[in-house]
């Protein structure tokens, strides 16, 4: 059974931060907020408390956690250390950067899925970083959403996902890069990027040289297909909506984005857009989700996982939603927007030639 709590939302102060300080030392669950999303923390080292994480989340068991930590000297009691880690940590720790390590046997099994790796991150977040110190403990922590909806980026859009089921959430304001860590494998040769974050495969190839990407995070896996990162094979980021990414030149995508929402529309789907600021006016006979400039990876992506629960808090069951260049930040951007639409993808010149719409 699941205990049943009156959720306290706070404004992170000295005394808040010793409170939720107590209750992670005491096993219970804090929802914090890191520069990436808000995390679900529990004691990385009290099985019990994790369990708890996976319970409030409805998280299936074998998808593993990131272990959050605030000073480098707690990877000792962790993990081994690989030796390319070290520039990686010195380049971009605090950051939106999450490194597999060979773990000790001191975190429990299920905070890995008993895979023979930990994911560990140091968060930049000045109030994840005070919380992390005052409790003194490694906190796992994945997302602070319902299993398979868009992580949360503000302390509200927790308190939807968790209200009753943990007993404090501390407000931070809206995360800043808005889409979760990039997850770095350096422990199976080439290293590997097995979910593209904030910091890019360009800035990591600035300091360790080659870097390769997972083959699924701009596809679903195919059948018989091992997950390097066991998250890769659930649905994801999904708001209630169908999501269709529409591709093309950028004068076809739009044409190609009026006629579906007017055919959908026909069909009683009550039907939205995601487009760039720059296409804003052009799209303005719907309703359309402003999804930042088009030359600014980092504005999607800081809005991005807003937009999907926005969504479906206004009903919307049909969203038609221009694409970017996978490069940069535009990679991360892809990944869950591919990954919000089950890879649903429309050809703008298809969608033009199509005699029914
Ligand atoms: P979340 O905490 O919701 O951001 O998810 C953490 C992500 O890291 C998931 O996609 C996990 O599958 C991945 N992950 C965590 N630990 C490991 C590990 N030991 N090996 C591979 N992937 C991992
Ligand atoms: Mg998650």
């Amino acid at each position: 059974m699941m205990k049943s709590y009156q959720t306290l939302l706070a404004s992170p102060t000295q005394e808040t931060l010793y409170q939720a300080a107590r209750l992670l030392q005491a096993g219970e669950l804090v929802a914090f907020p890191t520069e990436t999303v808000y995390g679900l923390g529990a004691n990385a080292l009290n099985e019990q408390a994790v369990l708890e994480i996976f319970k409030a989340k409805g998280r299936p068991a074998d998808n593993p956690l990131i272990v959050h930590i605030w000073d480098a000297k707690q990877l000792d009691g962790i993990c081994e250390v690989p030796p390319l880690a070290v520039p990686l940590m010195d380049a971009f720790w605090p950051g939106p950067l999450t490194i597999l390590m060979p773990r000790l046997s001191s975190i429990p099994d299920v905070v890995t899925a008993s895979l023979p790796t930990v994911a560990v991150r140091m968060p930049s977040h000045p109030v994840a970083r005070q919380l992390l110190q005052a409790c003194g403990l490694p906190i796992a922590a994945p997302s602070a959403n319902l299993s398979g909806k868009p992580s949360p980026t503000t302390a509200q859009s927790v308190m939807e996902d968790m209200r009753g089921r943990i007993p404090m959430i501390l407000d931070g304001g809206q995360s800043e890069v808005g889409l979760e860590s990039t997850v770095l494998d350096l422990c199976h040769g080439t290293p590997t990027i097995l979910r593209p974050g904030g910091v890019t495969k360009e800035m990591l190839e600035g300091v360790i040289g080659q870097v390769q990407l997972a083959g699924s995070i701009l596809r679903p896996l195919k059948e018989g297909e091992q997950a390097l990162s066991p998250g890769m094979r659930y649905r994801h980021y999904a708001p209630k909506g169908q999501v269709t990414l529409v591709e093309g030149t950028q004068e076809n995508v739009l044409s190609a984005m009026r006629s579906l929402a007017r055919a959908a529309q026909a069909h009683g789907e009550t039907c939205c857009l995601m487009a760039f600021s720059e296409h804003v006016p052009a799209l303005s006979d719907f309703r359309v989700y402003d999804l930042g400039s088009v030359l600014h990876p980092e504005e999607t992506a800081h809005r991005l996982f807003e937009i999907l629960r926005k969504t479906e808090e206004d009903g919307m069951s049909a969203i038609f939603s221009e694409v970017m260049p996978p490069q940069g930040m535009g990679l991360a951007v892809m990944n869950r927007l591919g990954r919000a639409a089950s890879f649903h993808t429309v050809s703008a010149l298809d969608v033009l030639g199509d005699p029914e719409l």
